[in-house]
């Protein structure tokens, strides 16, 4: 795998790009204010921590008579980092210690769930766990098929059931599976409607409760998927799940596609969720774990 730094690069995120030219040799005036808050607002970032983030560097510049811009950048790498790591768990691995572990993904239609599970079976696998997918989105036949498609791939086991079937007796045959072939980690895809939301939340609560019962510890893992292009508009969903399930971490996909990279410091600020993982494009290889110090240093590179 590529690492981190050099994905990011390669999937050509341009608010990174315009971010890192603020801070060059001309002196600091007001222009640099204006084109940092600037870039800040239009990266999804949000008005509140934009201020905030200005704030202090002003006092930094004053406290360190700093007088060009360049010599601001290390400063305002470090309030990114410590904004992104005061959430707990930000870009930790996967707890993968129970077995089997069961990870959980929810998320809106088309945020990339059923993508990153089979990116995330594919990984795991490669890593030499024993992986089986549950294809408890039973709502739409296509996510089901979608999800045997990356396990054929994958060479990773797929538990399904006919379309519109009850998707917790899927979770629960996962479970039933795993346990009879010592499989380590079970993957569940679940479905993402939103127009029937009152009835989805019901369904993960549910699916929640058939995994308390058969494992103790509950879920290992809850991801929301949220599709960095929406940005900030999905962290109203967000919320909604997390009433459902309580959230252990982010995947944030499509980050190769957006110029909202700010959002990453969004999520931690306002959701205060920590992310695990980043999705940069529609490949297998295409998940990373993410790593704030990374991802700081290469938005200011
Ligand atoms: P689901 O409805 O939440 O299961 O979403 P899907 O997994 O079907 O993904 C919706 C679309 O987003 C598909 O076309 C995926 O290939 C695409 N997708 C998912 N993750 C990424 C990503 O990280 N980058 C890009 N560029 N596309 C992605």
């Amino acid at each position: 795998f590529k690492n981190f730094a050099e994905k990011l690069k390669n999937a050509g995120n341009k608010w990174t790009q315009s971010v890192s030219n603020i801070f060059s040799d001309d002196p600091v005036t007001d222009d640099f204010w204006d084109e940092l808050e600037e870039s800040l607002i239009l990266g999804d970032v949000g008005v509140d921590t934009t201020e905030e983030l200005i704030t202090e560097l002003k006092r930094i510049m004053v406290e360190r008579r700093i007088t060009k811009r360049g010599e601001l950048k290390a400063e305002f790498a470090g309030l990114l980092v410590s904004r992104l790591e005061a959430v707990p768990k930000m870009g930790a691995p996967l707890d993968l210690s129970a077995k089997p572990s069961v990870i959980i993904m929810i998320g809106v239609n088309g945020s990339g769930k059923t993508t990153t599970s089979g990116k995330l079976a594919s990984q795991l696998k490669g890593e030499g766990k024993r992986v089986i997918m549950a294809a408890a989105d039973t709502f739409r036949a296509a996510a089901i098929e979608q999800l045997k498609a990356w396990g054929g791939r994958a060479g990773v086991r797929v538990v399904a059931q006919a379309p519109e079937s009850d998707p917790a007796a899927v979770v629960y045959d996962s479970i039933m599976a795993a346990k009879a072939s010592g499989a380590d980690v079970i993957i569940a895809d679940t479905a993402g409607r939103l127009h029937t939301k009152s009835n989805l939340m019901e369904e993960l609560s549910k699916i929640a409760r058939v995994i308390k019962r058969e494992i103790p510890e509950g879920p290992a893992e809850v991801l929301i998927v949220l599709d960095a292009v929406t940005g900030q508009n999905g962290f109203i969903q967000a919320e909604t799940f997390a009433k459902a399930m309580p959230v252990t971490g982010v995947v944030l996909t499509k980050f190769d596609n957006t110029s909202k990279g700010g959002i990453v410091i969004a999520i931690a600020d306002r959701l205060k969720m920590p992310i695990r993982y980043v999705g940069l494009g529609e490949g297998v290889d295409d998940l990373q774990l993410f790593e704030p110090k990374t991802f700081v240093e290469t938005l200011l590179d």
